[in-house]
């Protein structure tokens, strides 16, 4: 492992990507453009070369068959696009982004490394999460970490751990929203409460303008057809009005020129016009907050809040810290919005690999600077940051179950639900032990299936969850006839990582099964072929 490791920000709208300079601080990395943050978009020109980033972006209108946006909601799904006959899963166009972030990061550092650690929305679930690790290893990099957003944005904040305090991010993306309370002590970070909403973000905001531009547009022009159904129109104002959102921010009013055929009209929008339309949105997150705030008391009760983070592009909008102050009454602490994540993870980077003193300017590596500290990643994992060693311990982002059999609503029915046995925002890591029947007589076979949560709420209903039961299986065979009601023992174990091991016995024959649901949605031939696929591919000149 080498003594650098990039931190990366893989946002679904714009990414970024950070190292520790020479100084000992996390530092931001231009892309070849002069950027801090690059637009998280793919275009393929050919089979063999891509375009990353703003020139994609700006591309995305006229080679709108080519270009890939918002991939980042495809992760952990079984999405496959197509370009040039190849297959493209959404890790594997997550891979390009993430190699054409380490090119540019590797030629403006001159650092020869390979070693990264991602970053990944606070409520992703295995799923996603193994395909964040995936995506970084179709671009032939090594992923020493995949850490949650949240965490890395306390990190960015210089935490010390020298004292005791609960801190809050409020974390308004492109494309998500996440809220997050956690502890910070002496002996590191311990997330109490995670909670969010995977479709809501900044896009959001844009949809909504879109509309109250294009209304003012049609009354203002008088126009009888709808402009919004030309798809060239609809793009270009998409684009136009992030721009005209952004300018939102800092001015009280913006206009947007907005052509269709003939017609053309200079469309203003203030700022309060566009704060009473997406006031919804607003209250929305305000409600997730209420909620992680309600969840956090349960687990800690009589919590405060010392500080409380806005991070995400997106809370550069001021109706978010106005909103927040109203609702409450919460003086907030700005970090650098899109940089801070992946400053973050480079700073986390770092307590994995070599670390800085500050004042000597020593190179230490990790293992050797943590001398006695035990490096034990069941209790969560252990860094080094600002020459303290702390440790990491993070919640369960969704509740885990298994599939049962009961009686159904009529005679005769039998209906299948899934039974929670772990539960989301339960702290990591953990174990449960149940000891569940067999449904029926004469049982000699018997198959346990797991399943992650997929909605915002615990649901019974299968279909409302997602199956994480490895390929290979996990069935009892051959057992002694077991009568109805036979225990079966089984034991769910989620280690720091939330990756989980469910066991069980039948304690009759003596059976014993272990399966670990590392759920990946592609298969290991698909893995190869994709990692092939981006390695014949070389960014376009
Ligand atoms: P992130 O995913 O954190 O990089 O956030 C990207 C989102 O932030 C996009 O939806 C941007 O349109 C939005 N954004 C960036 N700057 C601003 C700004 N000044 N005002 C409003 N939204 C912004």
């Amino acid at each position: 492992m080498s003594e650098h490791v990039f931190g990366i920000d893989l946002g679904t709208t714009y990414s970024a990507i950070a190292y520790i300079n020479d100084y000992g601080r996390p530092e931001v990395i231009r892309n070849s453009e002069g950027d801090e943050t690059t637009p998280s978009v793919v275009f393929f020109e050919s089979e063999y070369n891509y375009v990353v980033g703003r020139e994609a972006k700006n591309g995305a209108i006229v080679y709108r068959d080519q270009t890939v946006s918002l991939i980042k909601r495809q992760m952990g799904t079984a999405t496959q696009l197509e370009f040039f006959g190849q297959p493209f899963f959404p890790e594997t166009i997550s891979a390009v982004i993430l190699k054409d972030l380490v090119a540019s990061a590797r030629d403006a550092t001159g650092i020869d490394t390979n070693d990264v650690v991602i970053t990944v929305p606070a409520y992703f679930g295995l799923a996603e999460k193994e395909a964040t690790r995936q995506a970084g290893e179709i671009a032939g990099l090594n992923v020493v970490g995949v850490i949650t957003e949240p965490v890395a944005a306390a990190l960015s904040t210089g935490l010390k751990g020298d004292a005791e305090k609960s801190l809050l991010v409020y974390d308004l993306g492109g494309g998500t929203f996440d809220c997050t309370i956690m502890r910070v002590s002496p002996d590191g970070i311990e997330v109490l409460v995670t909670d969010g909403n995977r479709l809501l973000g900044g896009a959001d905001w844009d949809s909504m303008l879109f509309d109250l531009v294009a209304e003012k547009f049609r009354n203002q022009a008088g126009l009888s057809e709808d402009p919004v159904d030309d798809e060239d129109f609809a793009q270009r104002l998409l684009t136009e009005v992030e721009t005209c959102k952004m300018t939102l921010s800092r001015k009280e009013k913006a206009s947007i020129k907005c052509s269709f055929g003939s017609a053309v009209e200079m469309v203003e929008i203030t700022r309060a016009e566009f704060e009473s339309g997406t006031r919804h949105l607003v209250d929305q997150t305000l409600d997730i907050v209420a909620r992680a705030m309600e969840a956090a008391q349960e687990k800690s009760p009589g919590l405060g809040y010392d500080d409380v983070l806005l991070v995400g592009g997106s809370s550069r909008m001021p109706m978010i810290e106005t909103s927040l102050h109203e609702r409450f009454g919460w003086t907030l602490t700005k970090t650098e919005f899109d940089l801070a994540v992946a400053k973050g993870a480079a700073i986390y980077g770092q307590g994995t690999a070599g670390w800085v003193d500050p004042v000597t300017g020593a190179d230490t590596g990790a293992a050797a600077a943590l001398g006695d500290v035990p490096q034990d990643d069941s209790q969560g994992r252990t860094l080094l940051i600002g020459g303290r060693a702390m440790t990491i311990a993070n919640v369960l982002s969704r509740s885990i179950g298994v599939q049962f059999v009961r009686d159904g609503a009529h005679p005769g029915q039998v209906e299948e639900y899934i039974g929670f046995l772990a539960h989301a925002q339960a702290s990591l890591p953990l174990e449960i032990r149940e000891t569940p029947e067999t449904y029926s007589d004469d049982t000699t076979e018997l198959s346990i299936r797991i399943f992650e949560q997929t909605g915002e709420a615990e649901s019974e209903t299968i279909a409302d969850n997602r199956e994480i039961t490895p390929e290979a299986g996990a069935t009892f065979t051959g057992l002694p006839r077991l009568p109805k009601g036979s225990p079966i023992e089984v034991r769910l174990a989620i280690d720091a990582e939330g990756l989980a091991t469910l066991s069980a016995v039948e304690p009759r024959s003596g059976q014993q099964l272990t399966v670990t649901a590392t759920l990946s949605v592609m298969q290991k031939e698909e893995l190869a072929a994709a990692t092939k696929i981006v390695a014949g591919m070389q960014r376009a000149v």
